[in-house]
């Protein structure tokens, strides 16, 4: 039997059970087994949630990037590290070796020294989806510099308020980003940025789009040039386990982004070793994850967990819709995709294509499907089973956050059977708890909580940076000596867990505690229905009462909207109840999400409330135009 690579239920349970009994030498097994240290830890784990204070193989030294490059480049020296898909179909594809990347990551790091930056310095990443991003970020984690990557399809506000906030001295660009048929003028977004930002010392530019850009005399310099005349030996930096590794906000969809930060250890172990069971990696895979590094997706499926397996991960540029809906399937026919990882958003938007972009492609290399961000609906679901995975390749729905680090509830694909709208069990290491409003753990089967876990893993983040306080206030306060993720979920009769949604955004109807995922996936099973969001609103008999935002798949104007609006108030009757009906329906173009692609309920909430004029952080939102409509046509 193996701890690292699990292949069956019984095993899963059996390693499960191990993981909770004796957590500390189960991971050490894993951490000996599995990871190059430059010096062994003094102690496994020491805890205490009330500080909260987490340390993982305290005292240990390592490098990460020893384990994602060097230790691979004996073995695997000529595998492809990164497959490089840029956004035009008609370019070139770019394999880059682990000897490539070990090599590029290195002269990179070199330039970095050369610019100043030491040990412990924060350097933010503003790129597009180009290998420089994945390279800068390891180069970071070579000098044991803090790599801080922002999302290049923010503003410059949100971008100056992530370097203020992290400190940072360095911002690392490029003159501009390919987005389908649009080119995006990044370093002019960074300019705007840097005039609120005193503190930044230098700007390195990668050459994407062969633009006409201003360059600061001495403050930016063209990255290749740089790169040309680096040394290719950088040895790594030799970090303590709970170093600093690196710093990433949040999505923004409750509130204010928060800095997470994560240390180089244990969040190195967790990546890599849920990374290998829940995608069932195996050496010659192709693997490809659809997020952006600009998220904790990215980071830890895209760059590190996959690295440190010495796996194959794909990196596309592009969108899903450019040159048209078929292109995430062409990749996959291309590449011969055999693990496809992606997020409801995305699934929803592809699903209301239909299918004849799916069928023009050989989908047959797929073996893992996988799905991330938000709950993802019934119909959402089936659809990409049936269509996608042609009901032969298991989905596993992954539950987890900015702050895990790495997953955490999650079926095991050819391991746990499947169900959909079900994150399934909880992984290896990790120990949930269902809570209720008084602060008591629900016991048993079939009940419904506030979604905790008892017990630290390796991959948690170790505070918000610059500020414990809220780290505490926010996830170790609401319930004591308990991680509070601020998601409800359910435990249905086996003990599978389906996520209902934010506890802030559930809503309480004569007395009753409603999530949203259930409704709004009893919505979305109407056949003319793309997408929907449900918020409460004050109501003076039931106290509140629901209003949805749906968008039809077609504009939907050949349809009668009333007729629509009892239709959809029946399938919520017979899926849940009529406690849960729908007092006012809008008809929307489309739904307030963040960047990376979730529904925005906190701010349809208070358009429901008729609070327009306190919608909150609005820095992490994709479409203000969206917004704007909604208001317009409120009902
Ligand atoms: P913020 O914390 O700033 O409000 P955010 O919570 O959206 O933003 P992320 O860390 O990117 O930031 O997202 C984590 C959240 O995404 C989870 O707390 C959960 O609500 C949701 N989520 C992620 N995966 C799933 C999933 N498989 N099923 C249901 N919800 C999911
Ligand atoms: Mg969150």
């Amino acid at each position: 039997m193996s701890n690292y690579h699990i292949k069956q239920f019984e095993e899963y349970f059996q390693v499960y059970k191990k993981s909770v009994n004796q957590p500390e030498q189960f991971w050490e097994e894993i951490a000996e087994e599995h990871f190059v240290w430059r010096k062994k830890w003094s102690n496994v784990l020491t805890w205490d949630f009330t500080k909260p204070e987490i340390k993982w193989f305290e005292s240990a030294q390592l490098n990460i990037t020893e384990n994602c490059l060097d230790r691979h480049l004996r073995a695997r020296g000529n595998k492809t590290a990164i497959l490089f898909e840029p956004n035009d179909p008609n370019e070139q594809a770019e394999h880059i070796t682990y000897t490539q990347l070990h090599e590029r990551v290195c002269k990179f790091a070199n330039v970095l020294k050369e610019k100043g930056i030491e040990k412990g310095d924060r350097v933010c990443i503003y790129l597009p989806m180009i290998p420089e991003l994945a390279i800068s970020v390891l180069a970071c984690a070579r000098i044991g510099a803090i790599h801080s990557v922002i999302f290049a399809g923010f503003s410059s506000t949100a971008l100056s308020t992530r370097i203020n906030d992290c400190d940072a001295k360095m911002v690392i660009t490029s003159d501009g980003s390919y987005r389908g048929a649009k080119t995006i003028d990044l370093k002019g977004i960074v300019d705007e940025a840097l005039e609120d930002c005193p503190n930044i010392e230098s700007v390195l530019v990668a050459k994407r789009i062969n633009s006409t850009i201003d360059m600061k005399e001495g403050r930016d310099y063209w990255l290749q040039p740089l790169l040309d005349k680096a040394h290719q030996v950088c040895d790594a930096e030799i970090m303590d386990a709970e170093d600093p590794l690196f710093i990433l906000y949040t999505s923004g969809s409750t509130g204010k982004p928060k800095g997470m930060m994560h240390t180089s250890a244990g969040y190195m172990v967790y990546s890599a070793y849920t990374f290998k069971n829940v995608f069932q990696y195996r050496d010659d895979d192709v693997y490809w994850c659809t997020a952006d590094i600009g998220w904790i997706t990215g980071h830890s499926y895209i760059v590190y967990g996959p690295l440190a397996n010495g796996a194959t991960t794909v990196m596309f540029e592009g969108v899903p819709s450019y040159p048209d809906f078929g292109r995430f399937w062409q990749i996959v026919e291309k590449h011969k995709v055999n693990q496809f990882y992606t997020a409801p958003t995305a699934i929803r938007a592809l699903a209301k294509q239909g299918t004849e972009l799916v069928e023009k492609y050989d989908l047959s290399s797929l073996k893992v499907l996988g799905t991330v961000g938000e709950p993802i609906n019934e119909e959402a679901w089936h659809w990409y089973n049936e269509n996608i995975g042609k009901k032969k390749s298991p989905i596993v729905d992954t539950w987890w956050q900015t702050e895990t680090g790495g997953i955490m509830i999650t079926p095991i694909p050819y391991v746990t059977p499947t169900k959909p709208t079900y994150a399934t069990l909880p992984f290896i290491g990790i120990q949930p708890a269902l809570m209720d409003e008084n602060g008591k753990e629900i016991k048993g089967n079939q009940v419904e909580g506030r979604l905790c876990i008892k017990f630290p893993w390796p991959g948690i983040a170790r505070t918000i940076w610059g500020n414990h306080q809220r780290y505490k206030d926010t996830y170790f306060s609401a319930f004591e000596n308990m991680y509070f993720s601020g998601d409800g979920a359910l435990r249905d009769e086996v003990g599978y867990y389906r996520i209902t949604g934010r506890v802030d955004d559930v809503i309480i109807v004569s007395g009753h505690n409603l999530g949203t995922a259930p409704i709004e996936d009893a919505i979305n099973e109407h056949q003319a229905v793309a997408e929907s969001a449900i918020v409460g609103f004050p109501h003076d008999v039931k106290g509140n009462a629901l209003y949805g935002y749906v968008t039809l798949k077609d504009s939907g104007e050949s349809r009668n909207h009333d007729n629509l609006r009892k239709e959809i108030n029946q399938l919520i009757t017979d899926r849940i109840g009529p406690i849960a009906k729908l007092e006012k329906i809008q008809f929307t173009n489309g739904l307030p999400k963040t960047r990376s692609g979730k529904i925005m309920r906190r701010i349809l909430r208070k358009i429901a409330s008729n609070e327009t004029d306190q919608l909150g952080d609005t820095s992490t939102l994709l479409n203000p135009e969206v917004v704007e409509s909604i208001i317009e046509n409120r009902l």
